[in-house]
């Protein structure tokens, strides 16, 4: 049983005459204990894709498996479902967590909002919880601003984990900390993944972070997801010219920061509106190795190598996958 099953998921916002295609044709699947990173600009459906998995928005097409429950037709019955095997952790530590509350009633929140336990349970699952993340009992009667940040973020896992969730939805958890803090906070996600097998999405755009966050990876562009793979195989051997961007545009120590568009291997210019997705293959008026067919034909997602899979018309599929 997966833990999640998302299958040609579209889905529109705006007017009929004005259409806004934010997700076209997504299709993930994630396991127990399985760590999945989505990368992309701004633009590139992430957000709506995680919207979706937290039952905050119903789908145009396609359909949502939650733990082999079809959550697709987004009743009230389907979202409390999700809520209780779905949880958040945030960007910033800070604007998630209410400043006026203790950290025992901040984590304690999720399991007075389920009814879960008496006071006296929900206590001790609390001080469970702050062992769990590393964080020192003395903090149960701290105020939010009396942590550091990654204090707070550990505090923010913590009540994510306070209903034992099967799915934690991580948004550049690590954005807002300094990089040693940050190496801390992954290590701790590894922990739990480890110990308590949470499956885990992490959203970013920082690739280090994915590459130490995630076993695999998906690549959003416009609405699709443009290349998928094991995290290995996408960082040893990209197939999309876009994930060729990406990565090509990771500072390396000793590197002189670069951005995509500054050399040929990289992307040019800003991504299309979802308003107004260009014909053919939506990447074509960014990328290095358009040609002719590009402009015209939407290329279909083919296997280059086991478990990996790219939208391009370059790529070759691999032996017997067609
Ligand atoms: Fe570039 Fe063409 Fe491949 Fe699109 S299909 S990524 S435009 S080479």
């Amino acid at each position: 049983m997966s833990v999640l099953d998302l299958t040609h998921i579209s889905r529109n916002f705006g007017t009929a005459s004005r259409p806004v295609r934010a997700l076209r044709d997504v299709s993930l699947r994630i396991e127990k204990g399985e760590r999945l990173g989505i990368v992309g600009e701004s633009g590139s459906g992430k957000t709506t894709l995680a919207r979706i998995v937290l039952g905050l928005t119903r789908t145009s097409a396609g359909t949502v498996r939650l733990l082999d429950r079809d959550v697709t037709a987004h009743s009230a019955a389907d979202r409390r479902f999700i809520h209780g095997a779905v949880q958040m952790v945030f960007q910033d530590p800070m604007s998630s967590l209410n400043p006026r509350k203790r950290i025992k009633d901040i984590i304690a929140l999720p399991l007075r909002a389920q009814g879960v336990g008496t006071a006296a349970t929900r206590a001790s699952r609390v001080r469970d919880l702050l062992d769990s993340v590393g964080l020192p009992q003395r903090f149960l009667n701290a105020r939010p601003g009396q942590l550091s940040g990654g204090q707070r973020q550990r505090v923010g896992i913590a009540r994510a984990l306070a209903i034992e969730p099967q799915l934690l939805l991580l948004d550049e958890p690590t954005a807002s900390l300094d990089v040693s803090v940050q190496a801390r906070v992954l290590e701790l996600l590894v922990g739990l993944q480890q110990r308590l097998g949470i499956a885990q999405v992490m959203i970013s755009h920082n690739l280090g972070v994915i590459r130490h966050a995630a076993d695999r990876v998906a690549v959003m562009y416009l609405g699709q997801i443009v290349e998928t793979g094991t995290t290995a195989q996408l960082y040893a051997s990209p197939a999309h010219p876009y994930t060729q961007a990406l990565f090509s545009a990771i500072p390396r120590v000793g590197d002189k920061k670069r951005t995509l568009g500054e050399d040929h291997t990289l992307a040019r210019g800003e991504v299309a509106s979802a308003l107004n997705i260009p014909d053919g293959c939506p990447f074509h008026p960014r990328c290095p190795r358009a040609s002719h067919i590009c402009r015209s034909a939407e290329p279909k997602q083919v296997e280059v190598s086991p478990g990996q899979f790219a939208r391009c018309h370059l790529v070759e599929p691999m032996a017997g996958s067609v």
